[in-house]
């Protein structure tokens, strides 16, 4: 029995939305938070989210948040009593558990041995057959021959799964249907498991057709307790990788659940475990299930257990680290509601889910929403660069049901807005509105199988979603005249007129917008509160106001509808019922090129404000040399040279406003000639 330490401070080994999770909960408990950051996260949130932060080196985590001596030295300098690892990361490295065990520090965690134990999946087997476990018949033993692995596989029976012993987050899983591949399949399962994880061991397991995936939350304290707090289902998977999770498991009756709770507890019972921890198993159609894996640290999906149980996880860690035991018993245990997280990436799904990276120019979780909670490690006008796990925030919806919880989910998805990475909440939200999702009894397949449902190519926007964007620029336009009269300090100035596209006694503008390949022309006729759209055949009519960050009380024609269109450079993204919309705004200046045909005079081919010069009257240039830098309709446009030739005239100057027409700049081509042939 171990004794109760104190635990005061915190070092918290790693970054993003669960660094900022463990922080909220341990400044709750009064403990003193220590961030550590790389130099890509000098400003990052979590960061803030602490007490204090130590630089850990540069961003790449092989070379900062992966530095077992680097992060020992900040928690001993620090005086940290206690090093909380989150997931990924330190958190399932035996080494660094005994390191910190070694210099007097608690690891919130199991003890290393347990750890070890846990990390080989064959290893792993060996053990949870001995404690009685059900494991999915296979192969763990020792002989990594290649006639013994095939031997192996035929007694099992095709279809088998290969997987690197040492393997993780679904790499290095080789799925083999006949004796044909057989051989050439362990060779590259081998070659994988060596090039990911530097060990080329192989266990071979009955690959189970439309699986589900049921894993354990268990909790055991220092004093011989352990609980399980019931089971999550993790079936919604892509490659092999979690992309929705929920508790509790849809279909899973009292009796299944008592089994695979027990289960769990034997697992980690049977290897002293200490902590939270996470046993997976594999349910087949039958209903029975199989030991997988156990994972040794708090899950991603922590937060659907929290929901339903209604404790803090990270509370309990922090508690039994210090040495309490747990506060309750297996039977004071019950389940509330139903819960369900995704998580949301920068990534494009109609590009193979390819991870993106940007500036997070705009970034509007729904947090406030009724039974919606948030863990994010992002801020807007922060950064998802490439040297870290490209997720946005987890989204975890609680309700009284199931049906309940994935509308809420639903709900809340229709209104994350991100602008500068292209994220899968569009995805995310088709997921959780399928029928196969929403009827529950859906296999590990099901996101493959249903992949172009939920993954439609995308299409242009309709001529209403074209009006708002005309509207936007309408309403944008005016704001910058506003702005400009009121920086002028002149009331008369023709740039006080809030009808910026009559300057010029136009009676319409016309906007191209770019979609991809599609270019989509569009007339826009100014009314006195908004604009007629004429696009593709079609007229509409939208009335209203655009607040400065997007948001717009708009009606089309007459109906309002909540939407927001947000101004990027040249990009144009509204989002508006639950869904999002693209596209580029032609650059109608990006035409320099006619200006040889009027003798070498660049003129302003709409009014606009003269940003900067880059050049003298006598400087020779080249062809494509930037020369004058203009704004308009809040964007800029750089005049640049069409041919080589010298400036003959220069009219304007640094912050002159100029009408349509007049000539910014004038070259002269044949001087450059010359000078070219001296
Ligand atoms: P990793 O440690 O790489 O995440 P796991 O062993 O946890 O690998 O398996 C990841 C996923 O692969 C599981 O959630 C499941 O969908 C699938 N899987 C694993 N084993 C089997 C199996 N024997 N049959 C079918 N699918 C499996």
């Amino acid at each position: 029995m171990s004794e109760s330490r104190p635990l005061r401070s915190l070092l918290i080994a790693n970054r993003g939305e669960i660094a900022c999770r463990v922080a909220r909960t341990a400044r709750a408990m009064g403990i003193r938070t220590i961030a550590v950051y790389s130099e890509a996260d000098a400003d990052a949130p979590h960061v803030r989210a602490c007490d204090e932060a130590w630089p850990v080196g540069p961003a790449p985590a092989a070379e900062s948040y992966l530095v077992v001596d680097r992060i020992l030295d900040i928690a001993k300098r620090s005086g940290a009593d206690a090093v909380h690892p989150g997931y990924g990361f330190l958190s399932e490295n035996a080494g660094f558990a005994k390191a910190c065990a070694a210099a007097g520090i608690i690891f919130v965690g199991p003890p290393a041995t347990a750890i070890e134990a846990m990390g080989s999946k064959a290893g792993a087997k060996a053990l949870m057959e001995k404690a009685g476990v059900p494991l999915v018949p296979g192969y763990h033993g020792a002989d990594q021959d290649d006639g013994t692995l095939a031997d192996a596989a035929r007694a099992i029976g095709f279809p088998v799964l290969l997987k690197a012993s040492a393997g993780g987050g679904g790499k290095g899983m080789r799925v083999v249907r006949s004796d044909d591949e057989l051989l050439a399949a362990i060779g590259a399962a081998k070659r994988e498991g060596k090039s990911s994880f530097g060990d080329d061991r192989l266990i071979v397991e009955k690959y189970l057709e439309r699986p589900r995936h049921v894993e354990v939350q268990v909790f055991a304290d220092s004093h011989g307790h352990t609980v399980h707090l019931f089971e999550r289902d993790c079936s919604a998977q892509r490659r092999h990788q979690k992309v929705l999770e929920e508790a509790p498991g849809p279909g899973i009756d009292a009796g299944t659940r008592a089994r695979l709770g027990k289960a769990a507890v034997d697992a980690a019972t049977a290897v002293g475990y200490v902590g939270a921890g996470t046993v997976e198993f594999i349910m087949d159609e039958s209903g029975s299930f199989h030991f997988m894996e156990m994972n040794t640290r708090l899950q991603v999906e922590h937060p659907v257990t929290e929901l339903i149980t209604g404790l803090d996880l990270v509370e309990m860690q922090l508690r039994v680290a210090r040495g309490e035991p747990l506060p309750f018993a297996q039977d004071d245990l019950s389940i509330t509601g139903h819960a369900v997280e995704v998580r949301l990436y920068a990534e494009d799904p109609n590009r193979d889910f390819l991870p993106q990276t940007g500036h997070l120019e705009h970034l509007h979780l729904p947090d406030t929403l009724p039974g919606i909670r948030i863990d994010s490690g992002v801020v807007q006008g922060g950064a998802v660069s490439i040297h870290y796990d490209p997720m946005i925030a987890k989204v975890i919806a609680h309700g009284p049901d199931r049906a309940a919880a994935l509308t809420r989910l639903a709900s809340a998805l229709g209104e994350v807005r991100v602008v500068g990475v292209t994220t899968n909440a569009g995805f995310l939200k088709r997921l959780v509105e399928h029928p196969g999702v929403m009827g529950g009894a859906f296999d590990t397949g099901l996101i493959a199988r249903e992949i172009d449902v939920l993954c439609p190519p995308p299409e242009p926007p309709p001529t209403g979603i074209v009006a708002l964007i005309a509207f936007a620029e309408l309403q944008a336009e005016a704001e910058t005249a506003r702005r400009r009269a009121s920086e002028t300090g002149d009331p008369h100035s023709p740039w006080a007129r809030s009808d910026g596209w009559r300057l010029n006694d136009q009676a319409y503008q016309d906007l191209v917008l770019i979609d991809g390949e599609i270019r989509i022309p569009v007339r826009a006729m100014p009314l006195p509160d908004g604009v007629r759209v004429t696009c593709a055949g079609e007229t509409v009519s939208v009335t209203g106001t655009r607040a400065p960050d997007g948001t717009l009380d708009a009606r089309i024609d007459g109906i309002r509808r909540s939407a927001h269109v947000m101004i990027s450079g040249a990009r144009r993204v509204v989002f508006t019922e639950g869904r999002s919309w693209v596209v580029t705004l032609e650059d109608p200046l990006a035409v320099t090129d006619d200006a040889e045909e009027i003798g070498g005079a660049l003129t302003a081919p709409m009014p606009a404000k003269v940003t900067a010069v880059h050049v003298q009257v006598g400087d020779p240039v080249t062809r494509g040399a930037p020369l004058v830098v203009l704004e308009a309709m809040k964007m800029e446009h750089t005049i640049t040279a069409p041919a080589d030739g010298t400036v003959a005239t220069l009219p304007v100057g640094e912050g002159d406003l100029v009408e349509e027409g007049a000539v910014l700049v004038s070259l002269d081509l044949a001087a450059s000639d010359r000078t070219g042939n001296t």
